[in-house]
Parts: structure tokens; C-alpha cells; sequence
């Protein structure tokens, strides 16, 4: 039996707010053992349905920015009016070495930033099937204030000529759709040379006397 180990790999899963990446991920990881999402730190307030250590890390502005000093994310942005998210470095560096495909879902601004510094992580950009789809399921989640919808909503277009930095678009009609295309895409990018570190094709003698004794 050929034997091959692979690394785990960082997986950027991002695109405007409401196009549907958290539904997404959260598909991809129930179905896929070996994917694990990295959890962010965040210091918006926490939405009622929301799982302290499993959506987010909730924390205050002070020690977000101590956090920052003390280098403890790999990426971090001000994502919507002034509110901090980031990810924390060493959480995906443990998740990398256990074996898990780590998914980062995050916004535009960090995904280029993980690119600066990750050249062979996995680019996926989330776009919804139209931008007026897109506002409506931004209103229909009716998680924010219209103000907050609004200001969404124009990120959302300028953030869309960013797609350029990504290695693949999904485009989220269809949730199941949308998820089969990036498991594609995972299974595809499981198999390259490149991601393999230690390959055991067994010993050649062994397997020659094997075929002459039959
Ligand atoms: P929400 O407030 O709706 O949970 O997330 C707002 C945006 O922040 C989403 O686009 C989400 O992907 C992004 N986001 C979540 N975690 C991180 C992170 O660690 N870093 C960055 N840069 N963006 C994040």
C-alpha cells in the first residue's frame, strides 16, 4: 500500500459580508473531518446565538491592542465601524501541526494580508449570485442597524476588485452547489505534488519476490 503524509494547509475563505461564507464553512466542516475553523478574536459585541471560543473570542478594545503589540495574531483588520477582528497566530500554528486543513473565514482586508506573508495557502473568494441578492440577505439577517447594512453593503463592491488575489471564485446561488464546488476544489488541491512530505511506495524487492512466487 503506497503511504503518503501530508501537511495540513491554511484554507482563506472570504468575500463580502452576506455572500454566505460562514453558512459555507460551517457545511464544509461538518462533513470533512480533517478541515478545523481557526476561532478570531473579536471586539464587536457578541449576538445572542453566538458561542464564546467557538464563534469568536470576545474581548475589549484595550486588550485587543495590547494583543496586537504583542504579536499575538497573524493577521488582524478593523472590519466594520471601527470594530477589531483577528486571528490568532498560534491557534492556527497548532491546528497546522496537529494535521488539520485549517479555514480561515475572514474579511477581504486580512485575506490580502495573509497572502503577503502565505504564498502557498489556499485563496478562495465567496461571491453571492447578484448585488441586490446580496443586500437582502443583509437585511434579512437582521443582525444590524440599517446604518451598519448600508456601510456593509459599499464595502461590499469596492472589496469585489480584490477577487484578482484569490486562486478560486465560488459564486453562492445554491448553498449545496456552492459547497460541493469548494469541497471540489479542497479534493483537488488534496492531491497536489507539492502538498505531500513524506511518500512510502514500499521496498522494491519485497514486492518483486512477492509477484515471482505467485
Ligand atoms: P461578523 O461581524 O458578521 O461576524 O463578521 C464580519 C466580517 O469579519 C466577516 O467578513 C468575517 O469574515 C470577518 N472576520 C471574522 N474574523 C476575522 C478575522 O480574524 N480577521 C479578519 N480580517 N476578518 C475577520
Amino acid at each position: 500500500m503506497i503511504k503518503t503524509r501530508k501537511k495540513g494547509y491554511l484554507i482563506v475563505i472570504s468575500g463580502p459580508s452576506g455572500a454566505g461564507k460562514g453558512t459555507i464553512c460551517s457545511s464544509l466542516l461538518k462533513r470533512n473531518e480533517k478541515l478545523i475553523e481557526s476561532v478570531s478574536m473579536t471586539t464587536r459585541p457578541k449576538r445572542e446565538y453566538e458561542i464564546e471560543g467557538t464563534d469568536y473570542f470576545f474581548t475589549t478594545k484595550e486588550d485587543f491592542e495590547r494583543k496586537i503589540s504583542d504579536d499575538y495574531f497573524l493577521e488582524f483588520a478593523t472590519v466594520h465601524n471601527n470594530e477589531y477582528y483577528g486571528t490568532p497566530r498560534k491557534d492556527v500554528e497548532d491546528k497546522l501541526k496537529a494535521g488539520y486543513n485549517v479555514i480561515l473565514e475572514i474579511d477581504i482586508q486580512g485575506a490580502i494580508k495573509i497572502k503577503e506573508k502565505i504564498e502557498d495557502a489556499l485563496y478562495i473568494f465567496i461571491l453571492p449570485p447578484s448585488m441586490k441578492e446580496l443586500k437582502n440577505r443583509l437585511v434579512k439577517r437582521g443582525t444590524e442597524s440599517e446604518e451598519k447594512i448600508l456601510a456593509r453593503f459599499k464595502t461590499a463592491y469596492q472589496e469585489i476588485n480584490e477577487i484578482n488575489k484569490y486562486n478560486y471564485v465560488v459564486v453562492n446561488d445554491i448553498l449545496e452547489d456552492a459547497v460541493a464546488k469548494v469541497e471540489a476544489i479542497l479534493v483537488a488541491e488534496t492531491c497536489r505534488v507539492d502538498r505531500i512530505e513524506e511518500l512510502d511506495v514500499g521496498n522494491m524487492e519485497e514486492v518483486i519476490h512477492e509477484d515471482l512466487i505467485k
